[in-house]
């Protein structure tokens, strides 16, 4: 799948499937002895999508498996807990940017009255929306579904479904940015800024330079092709190479974008966040950790 400005997706299909790559990554920590978290909901939407006919390509006890499951982890752990300390803070308005198969709406505890709004390609909603009802999962707080396209007008569509701008909104960008041309992820920082009163805050998973870089690049590709050789050989599908559902241009530094238009901001990167969950990644896979950073941040 190459991209084109118009391009849309179901669950099994380019884009969509990296969602359930995510979802299967939430499955293995679920299982593990002693997990980060745990996601009830996950394995549900990987058993409608293998009885729809998908199989992942991704071997489970593959060590680049392991290393990415185990980033996975702590990157939800990371957004969990910033939505827990924004309720506690009282923010009750919640907005998930590219939510995918994130259970958050219904697995984490809410403070009272909060609505939690989920935007994402309409298809990849829909059969999340079918799976969590064929299983009577019922959301724990509001929730609000928001089909649309992230390059196309959402806060009109945000704002229709609900969504009150005068309110401190807690914002999450978790496992997107890459998928947004650098004039995209623009756009997109200008709404969000455009959308949040004072108080507001955001924890976005932002992708450095060397992940954008043709270095970086090589280096993914040469594990993609011992990943897909593989998978070949235990019979599994086609891995796919990432890299061309990325938009890989240099761009923005979201945590510097966003100090200079007056947000507070922190970070982590992701090796840090990682040994802080005594998760680091071995010597062998070090260097495909993403060259990612949370950064967290308050409007001020
Ligand atoms: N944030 C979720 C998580 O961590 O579980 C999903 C991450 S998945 C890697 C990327 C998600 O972003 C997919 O669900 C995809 O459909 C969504 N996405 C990417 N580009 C988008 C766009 N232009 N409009 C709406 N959703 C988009």
């Amino acid at each position: 799948m190459s991209r084109t400005d118009d391009d849309s997706w179901d669950i099994t299909e380019g884009v969509g499937a990296t969602a359930l790559s995510v979802a299967r990554a939430r499955v293995n920590e679920t299982d593990a002895e002693c997990p980060l978290y745990t996601d009830p909901f996950a394995h549900f939407f990987i058993d409608a999508a293998v009885e729809a006919g998908w199989t992942s390509p991704f071997l489970d006890d593959a060590g680049a498996t392991q290393m990415m499951s185990a980033y996975i982890a702590c990157r939800t752990k990371q957004i969990d807990d910033f939505f827990t300390a924004a309720g506690a803070n009282g923010l009750d308005q919640v907005v998930i940017l590219g939510a995918g198969l994130d259970t958050r709406a219904w697995r984490l505890r809410w403070i009272s009255g909060t609505v939690v709004y989920e935007l994402d390609q309409p298809k990849v909603l829909e059969f999340k929306q079918r799976v969590l009802t064929a299983h009577a999962a019922r959301p724990a707080t509001d929730y609000v579904a928001v089909p649309i396209d992230l390059r196309r007008d959402w806060p009109k569509a945000l704002q229709e479904a609900g969504f009150d701008p005068s309110r401190p909104t807690a914002w999450s960008a978790e496992g997107l940015l890459p998928y947004l041309s650098a004039a995209d992820q623009d756009k997109l920082f200008e709404n969000i800024d455009r959308l949040s009163a004072v108080g507001s805050r955001l924890d976005v998973e932002a992708f450095g330079p060397d992940f954008y870089s043709a270095e970086g690049l090589a280096r993914r590709r040469e594990r993609i092709e011992r990943a897909r050789e593989a998978a070949r050989a235990a019979g599994r599908p086609e891995v796919p190479d990432p890299s061309r559902l990325w938009y890989l241009e240099p761009r923005a530094d979201v945590a510097q974008w966003l100090s200079e238009r007056g947000w507070e901001v922190s970070t982590i990167t992701a090796p840090d966040l990682m040994a802080s969950h005594q998760r680091q990644a071995p010597d062998e896979f070090a260097e495909l950790v993403p060259d990612t950073t949370f950064v967290e941040a308050q409007k001020t």
